[in-house]
């Protein structure tokens, strides 16, 4: 309204609503729209807000140098690029293969790309020198978990014999692992499950039938997130 067309209208009795109480609903409006769009965006795009990257993205983008990243070559059988929107758990495997390498687990996923045999892959092997190999990138699915490949990340362990236990530099690199895992996700020792836990599966075996060596494995993750969101924490 302009200063014009006010003067010319006649007074009325009533009192007139000052003109910034009515811009005050608008721009209420806007603010409300504006810090949502912030937040969203910067929630949605890390640091700065300009890349429109999932979290599985990110995540993949910071995998630490301990990581041997070793991609398998897109395929139907063991890398179907299939994306991963959300991350909800870590599911924890063995192998099967008592003294197998992380190489040779990991070449075998590769090979089926060629073979066809089967479906099978995971995020990551875990080898008996406490190596960790990267498979599969965290934001596609692999073929490891059954119905929760979907929205978990999956870790493939080596084991010495056919008890299927792990040995200690295995362990603790699988602690390690799954304990950093946790940390990006924003998941805690609880998210952390056996493939014996989706599926019913004797997987990983030695932790199925020893419980209390399963519990054992999630408190030292439990630990371990701790230690790390500590030292994130001081910046470190
Ligand atoms: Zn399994």
């Amino acid at each position: 309204m302009t200063e014009q067309n006010k003067t010319a209208r006649p007074r009325r009795g009533t009192r007139k609503e000052p003109p910034w109480r009515k811009a005050f609903l608008p721009l209420l409006i806007a603010a409300v729209v504006l810090v949502g769009a912030v937040l969203v965006t910067a929630l949605r795009g890390g640091p700065g807000g300009l890349e429109h990257k999932t979290l599985p993205q990110r995540v993949q983008a910071e995998l630490p140098d301990w990581v041997d990243q070793r991609l398998l070559t897109p395929n139907e059988y063991s890398r179907p690029g299939i994306p991963v929107t959300e991350v909800n758990a870590v599911v924890i495997h063995y192998v099967g293969n008592p003294n197998t390498s992380a190489e040779a687990n990991r070449n075998y996923f590769e090979g089926l790309g060629i073979t066809g045999e089967t479906y099978a892959s995971s995020n990551f092997v875990v080898g008996l020198e406490g190596e960790v190999i990267q498979c599969v990138p965290v934001d596609e699915i692999a073929y490891c978990s059954a119905q929760r490949n979907s929205d978990t990340v999956s870790i493939e362990v080596c084991h010495p014999d056919e008890t299927g236990e792990f040995n200690d530099d295995t362990r603790a690199s699988v602690v390690h692992l799954t304990a950093w895992l946790c940390v990006r996700f924003g998941l805690t020792a609880e998210d952390v499950i056996r493939h014996y836990d989706v599926t019913g599966k004797e997987c990983p075996m030695y932790y199925v039938r020893h419980e209390d060596a399963w519990a054992a494995l999630k408190t030292d993750v439990d630990v371990e997130i701790l230690r790390l969101r500590t030292a994130e924490g001081q910046g470190k």
